[in-house]
C-alpha cells in the first residue's frame, strides 16, 4: 500500500504538515516550572460545582507558578451543544473569581495558540491525521455502526473483548483500489488509529495527583476522526494540548480509563506526554441511606453553580471552601493566617485528593460564616443589594431605601476579637434581619409560657410608658428589672431556679416578652441595639401591636 497516495486521496486539500504547525505554535517562552493549564468544557449549558472545582485547580496551578491558564471550547459533539452556553459559563466562572489568561472569551477569543474552539480547528486535526495515514499509523474504516454492533455481539458471545482490533479491524488492510472505489462511490468513513499496542506490555505516564500511572497498552483501533471530519475527544485532546503547549492536564477521573489511548496517540505523533492531573468526583453523604455517593444533577440542587448565586453565597466563601477540599494542607494554612490572600497559598497537585472528595454543605456554611465575619458592613450591604437586584426586585427597592439602617444592622457585633458568625448567605441573611422591615415582620416564637396573657399586656404597657430612646443600655435594662420585680418575677434567674415557687418567672421571661414584641423572635442580637437602629416610632408601634395580641 502506498500510504502517501492514500493520504492524498483522503485529504487532498490539506497542505500543512505537523512541522508547519510546530512553527505556528512554538513552545511558550515561560520561566522554568511555569505550568500551562486549561479548562476544556463542552458547551452543554450546565456548569456545576465539579467544573468550578477543576477550574480552580487549573487557575491556581498556572498562577502560582507564573504560567498560563486558558479556556478551550470542546464542541465537536454537535448534539450536546446548547446556544448561549459560553457567555453563561464565562460569567459564572468569573463570578467565582476564575478568569482566564487566554482562549475563548465573550468577544470571541484571544491568544496566540488559537483557535480555541475545536470546531474551528478541523484543518489542524486533519493535517495531523493525514500525517498518521502517511506513516501507515491510521487508516479509513467504512464499517457501519450496525456491522460493528453485530460484531460486538459475536465477540461477547465467544467470550472475547468487544471492539475493533486485530483481525476484527476489518478495514485495516484494504487495498488502495478498494478504498478509492469506496471513496469515489461516496461511502462515508472514519479514520482509525492502527494500534500496535500489546496488552501484555505496560506503559507509564506521570500523574501529579496519583503518582505514576501504569496500565496495559491499548489494543483497540480507536476512531480519531469522525465522519464529520471532526476529531474524537481522544485525538482533539492530544493535538490541542500539544499545540497549545499545555503542561498539566487537569481533568475528571472518568478519563483515567482512556489514558492508554492518549499515550499511544502522543507516541504515534512523536510528541512528549503532558503531566496528567486526574482529580476526583465530588461525593456527598446521602441523607436517606447515610452512604457516600456522587453528587447528582437530578437529586442535588447544590451541584449547580446557579444554586449558590441564587441563594446568595459570597463567591469568596464558595471558593474558600473549594480550596479546603482541593488541597489537604489549606485548612491548616488558613488557621495560621485567617487574613491571608488565598492566592498566597502554595498550591500543589500532590496534595489534591485522589479518591472521592466529600462535599458537605454544612461545612461550606461554616466556612461562609468565617468569611462573612471578616467583611465590613458596607461590603455585606453592597453584596445584598446586588443579589436582590438580580433575584428579588422587591427586596432591592427595600434595601435601597434603607441603606443607613442596614449598615447599622450589619454592623452589630462586627469587628473586634470575636465577631458574630451568624451571617451565611444572602437568602439566610435576609431571613435573619427581616424583622427590621414592617412588611416582613411576623411572630416566629411563642410567648414565654411563664408569663400569663394578662401579665404580658401589663409588661408591655409599663415598658412603653417608661420607654425613652435616650436611655443608655444599662438605664434601659434597669427599667426592665423594675418591671420584673414589681410584677413578681425574679430579677436574677438563679433565684428563680432555686425557689421556683416564690416567683412567676424571671427577668429573662419578662425581657423575652419585650424581645418577641419587637423582633418576633425569642433570640435576637442585643435588644437595646436593635431598638436604637429601629428608631422610637417603630419600637412604639411594635409594642402597641403586641398589646393587641
Ligand atoms: N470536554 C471534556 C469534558 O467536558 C474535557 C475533559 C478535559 O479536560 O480534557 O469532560
Amino acid at each position: 500500500m502506498d500510504h502517501d497516495k492514500l493520504a492524498e486521496l483522503l485529504f487532498r486539500d490539506i497542505t500543512k504538515t505537523p512541522e508547519d504547525y510546530e512553527k505556528i505554535y512554538p513552545p511558550r517562552d515561560l520561566p522554568e516550572g511555569a505550568m500551562v493549564t486549561r479548562m476544556a468544557p463542552s458547551p452543554t449549558g450546565f456548569i456545576h460545582l465539579g467544573n468550578l472545582y477543576g477550574a480552580l485547580a487549573d487557575e491556581r496551578l498556572a498562577h502560582t507558578t507564573g504560567g498560563v491558564c486558558f479556556l478551550r471550547i470542546e464542541d465537536t459533539d454537535e448534539k450536546r451543544e446548547v446556544e448561549g452556553a459560553i457567555p453563561v459559563l464565562l460569567d459564572t466562572l468569573s463570578y467565582f473569581g476564575i478568569d482566564f489568561d487566554e482562549g475563548a472569551n465573550k468577544e470571541g477569543e484571544s491568544g496566540a495558540y488559537g483557535p480555541y474552539t475545536q470546531s474551528k480547528r478541523a484543518d489542524i486535526y486533519q493535517a495531523m491525521v493525514k500525517y498518521l495515514v502517511r506513516q501507515g499509523k491510521a487508516y479509513p474504516c467504512f464499517m457501519s455502526e450496525e456491522e460493528i454492533e453485530a460484531m460486538r455481539e459475536e465477540q461477547k458471545a465467544a467470550g472475547l473483548d468487544p471492539g475493533v482490533y486485530g483481525k476484527y479491524a476489518r478495514h485495516r488492510n484494504l487495498s488502495y483500489e478498494e478504498v478509492e472505489a469506496r471513496v469515489k462511490a461516496g461511502e462515508e468513513f472514519v479514520i482509525r488509529l492502527r494500534s500496535e499496542g500489546d496488552p501484555s506490555k505496560y506503559f507509564t505516564a506521570a500523574d501529579a495527583i496519583r503518582g505514576t500511572i501504569s496500565m496495559p497498552e491499548n489494543v483497540q483501533d480507536v476512531v480519531i476522526l469522525k465522519k464529520t471530519g471532526l476529531p474524537t475527544y481522544h485525538f482533539a485532546h492530544v493535538v490541542d494540548d500539544h499545540l497549545m503547549r499545555t503542561t498539566h492536564v487537569v481533568r475528571g477521573e472518568e478519563w483515567m480509563a482512556s489514558v492508554p489511548i492518549h499515550v499511544q496517540l502522543f507516541e504515534a505523533m512523536g510528541w512528549p506526554l503532558p503531566v496528567f492531573c486526574h482529580n476526583t468526583v465530588l461525593m456527598k453523604i446521602d441523607e436517606e441511606t447515610g452512604q457516600k455517593r456522587k453528587l447528582s444533577k437530578r437529586k442535588d440542587p447544590e451541584l449547580s453553580l446557579e444554586y449558590y448565586k441564587k441563594q446568595g453565597y459570597f463567591p469568596e466563601a464558595v471558593r474558600e471552601y473549594l480550596m479546603i477540599i482541593l488541597n489537604s494542607d489549606y485548612e491548616e494554612w488558613r488557621l495560621a493566617d485567617p487574613l491571608a490572600d488565598y492566592r498566597d497559598f502554595p498550591f500543589s497537585p500532590s496534595k489534591m485528593s485522589d479518591s472521592g472528595t466529600l462535599f458537605d454543605l454544612n461545612k461550606l456554611n461554616d466556612v461562609s460564616k468565617d468569611v462573612l465575619a471578616r467583611k465590613s458592613a458596607a461590603e455585606i450591604y453592597d453584596f445584598m443589594l446586588d443579589w436582590a437586584e438580580e433575584y428579588h426586585p422587591d427586596l432591592f427597592r427595600l434595601f435601597s431605601g434603607k441603606k443607613d439602617m442596614l449598615l447599622r444592622v450589619f454592623d452589630i457585633d462586627r469587628g473586634g476579637e470575636k465577631p458574630r458568625k451568624d451571617l451565611v448567605y444572602a437568602e439566610q441573611i435576609f431571613g435573619f434581619i427581616k424583622y427590621f422591615f414592617d412588611e416582613h415582620f411576623v411572630y416566629e416564637s411563642e410567648w414565654p409560657a411563664e408569663v400569663s396573657a394578662e401579665d404580658r399586656r401589663e409588661i408591655l404597657k409599663r415598658y412603653i410608658e417608661g420607654y425613652d430612646p435616650a436611655d443608655d443600655n444599662s438605664a434601659w435594662f434597669e427599667k426592665i428589672r423594675a418591671i420584673t420585680a414589681d410584677l413578681g418575677y425574679a430579677v436574677k434567674p438563679k433565684d428563680y431556679k432555686k425557689n421556683p415557687g416564690m416567683y412567676k418567672g424571671h427577668v429573662g421571661h419578662v425581657s423575652g416578652v419585650i424581645r418577641i414584641a419587637i423582633t418576633g423572635r425569642a433570640n435576637s442580637p442585643d435588644l437595646w441595639t436593635v431598638q436604637q437602629i429601629m428608631g422610637e416610632q417603630a419600637v412604639r408601634a411594635r409594642i402597641e401591636k403586641a398589646m393587641e395580641n
